[in-house]
């Protein structure tokens, strides 16, 4: 063991150096800090592709956070393995004063710091956690009668009202950057060692040109243009900071401030009401829905191959990227639980696999909107009509011809299902449900 007393940070959905929250309390101790990354067994086992382009992401990150390591004399120590066995070998490596890292409220990541913070207190180690990934969370933005808010609308006010400097003041970690931990290079896993390929990807950048934050509100619903940030990735993974992005873009467009608020509202609504995470209906009438659940015409969708050219140019850019643009998402997502009448946990676990942005909160949050079974969720009659939406939102189907370039050729699947039939169907299943009183 080295003799040193030393704290330890904990990297998980924070992937930067610079204003990270855990990071700059754990430099600004009197004790020096070992960098910590641990490729954790027990996700990646669940990743049936092994061609999963987060785990490529996460990699680079990795290796981008390791220079700037490098550049002040430290290094990350970086793992794979079971965080429980990884914490049980640094505790007999290190004397290990506290170990320090940034909250994650997923319910998989709260059973797993809950199981690390008893293994450590048992050897006398504390465990300290410190909000990071969002502005607000928990219950710090809450209704004046003290419980959560289930519409967007007023929470977004009131966020908004609670906002001052401190909240988006930066953490400088690089002014402390000499309690780093001194050591050469340590080795990174490779990807193969894990059971993953390496694949070399184009991953969106993680500034947005302030053109395109100006335009948002105008440009933001048009998937043939480059009118949204493509920051989602960057901050699932925390390659950027939420505090330095709404600084940045508050004042420059206050539609593009409310998605980073939706962000939140979802997380907060995630925290709140936690079944969400555990597969049930924000809404438990919803839970009552027939749904027909045709595992071919799921198959159809996956694949992209429905005949209805909008919503298979979302599948299959979804298929080929790893992204979806948002109104593209809505179209599919409805179209998935309205026109086939299937459930939307099934949409829900697909985005799961593919989305490089998958994101617990949003993706639910946005399947149970789809679905009308969230809250504040579009009402279960609006039905998208993917016709109208392309006719809106790419009426020059330029969209359309970059991923569905054969939808004019005999080649093209008819539609999987006829839309003014589907729409009826759908109303009578719905209305069934949500007609039961609970
Ligand atoms: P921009 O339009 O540039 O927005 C900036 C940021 O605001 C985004 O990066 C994102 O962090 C946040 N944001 C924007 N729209 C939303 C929204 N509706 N809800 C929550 N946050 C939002 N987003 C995810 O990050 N992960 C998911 O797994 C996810 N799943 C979704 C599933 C469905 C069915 C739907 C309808 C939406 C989902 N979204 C999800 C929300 C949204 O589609 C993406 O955040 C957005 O498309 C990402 O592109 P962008 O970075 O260019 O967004």
């Amino acid at each position: 063991m080295i003799p040193q007393k030393m704290n330890i940070f904990w990297f998980r959905r924070d992937l930067r150096f610079h204003d990270n929250a855990g990071f700059f309390q754990a430099l600004n101790q009197p004790v020096p800090v070992l960098p910590v990354f641990i490729f954790d067994k027990d996700i990646l086992d669940q990743l049936e592709d092994k061609h999963d382009r987060r785990v490529v992401f996460i990699h680079q990150a990795i290796h981008s956070l390791q220079q700037q390591m490098v550049s002040k004399g430290s290094s990350l120590k970086v793992y794979y393995g079971k965080p429980l066995d990884i914490f049980e070998r640094l505790s007999q490596d290190f004397d290990i004063n506290c170990v320090y890292t940034n909250h994650d409220y997923e319910p998989y990541a709260l059973q797993r710091d809950r199981g690390i913070t008893e293994f450590l207190q048992a050897k006398g180690i504390s465990f300290q956690s410190f909000k990071d990934q969002v502005i607000f969370e928990k219950n710090e933005v809450m209704k004046d009668d003290g419980t959560p808010y289930t519409v967007f609308t007023p929470y977004s006010k009131k966020w908004k009202a609670r906002l001052n400097e401190s909240s988006l003041a930066s953490y400088d970690t690089n002014s402390l950057s000499h309690n780093l931990y001194q050591q050469l290079p340590q080795p990174i896993p490779a990807l193969e060692e894990m059971g993953f390929h390496l694949m070399t990807l184009d991953f969106p950048a993680s500034i947005v040109e302030d053109d395109i934050v100006r335009n948002y509100k105008a440009q933001r619903d048009f998937p043939a243009i480059k009118g949204t940030s493509k920051l989602s990735v960057h901050l699932r993974f925390g390659t950027i900071s939420i505090r330095e992005l709404a600084r940045h873009v508050m004042h420059l467009s206050e539609p593009f401030l409310n998605e980073l608020i939706w962000r939140e509202f979802y997380q907060m609504i995630l925290w709140n009401f936690p079944k969400v995470g555990a597969g049930q209906a924000f809404k438990p009438v919803y839970d009552f829905i027939e749904w027909r659940n045709n595992e071919a015409e799921f198959d159809k969708w996956c694949q992209g191959q429905t005949g209805y050219p909008i919503v298979d140019a979302g599948m299959r850019e979804l298929n080929a990227t790893g992204f979806m643009h948002n109104r593209v998402r809505m179209v599919v997502a409805s179209f998935l639980c309205k026109h086939l009448l299937i459930d939307w946990r099934w949409g829900e676990a697909y985005f799961a696999e593919k989305l490089l942005d998958f994101d617990l909160a949003s993706n639910n949050g946005g399947w149970q909107w789809a679905a009308g079974s969230g809250c504040d969720a579009a009402p279960y009659f609006r039905i998208f009509n993917p016709r109208l939406q392309t006719e809106k939102f790419d009426k020059d189907l330029a969209y359309i011809r970059k991923w569905v370039p054969e939808f004019q050729e005999f080649s093209y699947p008819a539609p999987i299902v006829d839309h003014d039939m589907a729409r009826k169907r759908c109303l009578e299943v719905y209305s069934k449900a949500v007609q039961l009183k609970l």
